[in-house]
């Protein structure tokens, strides 16, 4: 591919950034399409964030993922927060618009859009985790009525974030309680980074709990694809969905977003597995 002047510029920002996905995937996407796009990753550490968001205007980008540390503190250098952003307190996708910063989460589709994708229509959730991402997945299954349940390792955060997103959290995390709340939901979601490698072997839940077969397990980890806890639910005859189809449709909104052209999201996950080896 020629880089010119015409050229449209994207990239992830993220301090440190070394195993970020993003550009293979994004990369990918605009050569399928002959778009005349790149995509970068550009280091930044938080206190050059500010200036780094400002040069996005100034350099003519078309707008930037944001990823850690950046994704809290970004919002007080942003023109206008979409619904989500606002709810979430977090941006991970910024658009310049007329030379405005507008900030935009895509982690709430993304897990809808992997969610439908796998056919998974659910009621009752067990959100395992009260970070970032466990906030996106319950904002996304409140959205659609689901009833949430959250079960973090601190009991603290759950509590704050069930309060604040008209959910129930479950008082203490060990492999009794865990196994109940399980008997009464249809949907567990791993929202810890616990399974993540290098540290493959490991699974968030405790020994001793059990998985009912009824269950369909959607783990946000994607690396690797296949975690200890999805294979605990397949042995358990649970039906699975792995993180990377949430990473592929959260990409994919964030480039609709800045090239206003359908994802091409087969081509994106392709990217997204080779990258991944
Ligand atoms: P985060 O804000 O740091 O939150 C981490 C959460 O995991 C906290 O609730 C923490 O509990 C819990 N936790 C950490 N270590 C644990 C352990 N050993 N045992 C039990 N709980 C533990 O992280 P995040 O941004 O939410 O990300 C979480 C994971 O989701 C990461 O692996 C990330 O890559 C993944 N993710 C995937 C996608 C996707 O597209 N597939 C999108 C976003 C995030 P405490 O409060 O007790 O510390």
């Amino acid at each position: 591919m020629m880089i010119t002047a015409q050229t449209r510029l994207v990239g992830v920002i993220g301090f440190p950034i070394a195993h970020t996905l993003s550009p293979v995937m994004h990369n990918a996407a605009f050569a399928a399409l002959k778009l005349d796009w790149v995509y970068l990753p550009l280091v930044v550490p938080p206190e050059q964030l500010r200036a780094a968001l400002q040069g996005l205007v100034a350099l003519g980008f078309a707008g930037a993922n944001l990823t850690i540390p950046h994704k809290t503190s970004a919002l007080a250098h942003l023109d206008d927060l979409s619904p989500e952003a606002k709810s979430l307190g977090a941006v991970n996708t910024v658009v310049v618009a007329a030379g405005r910063l507008i900030g935009y989460n895509t982690d709430a589709t993304g897990f809808l859009a992997a969610l439908d994708e796998a056919g998974c229509r659910p009621h009752h959730a067990l959100v395992l985790g009260a970070g970032g991402a466990a906030h996106a997945v319950v904002y996304a299954l409140r959205q659609r009525g689901v009833s949430v349940t959250i079960g973090n390792r601190r009991p603290k955060p759950a509590a704050w974030l069930a309060e604040k997103m008209g959910a129930a959290f479950l008082p203490t995390w060990d492999a009794f309680t865990l196994s109940t709340a399980l008997t009464g939901v249809d949907l567990l979601v791993n929202a810890t980074p616990v399974g993540q490698w290098p540290v493959v072997n490991e699974s968030p839940l405790p020994a001793g709990v059990q998985l009912p077969s009824h269950l369909t397990v959607f783990d946000l980890v994607y690396n690797p694809p296949h975690t200890r806890l999805l294979q605990q639910a397949r042995q358990a005859g649970a039906k699975t969905i792995s993180g990377l189809g949430m990473l592929v449709h959260q990409g994919a909104a964030a480039f609709s977003l800045w090239t206003g052209y359908p994802p091409p999201t087969e081509v994106m996950r392709r990217a997204v597995l080779a990258g991944l080896g």
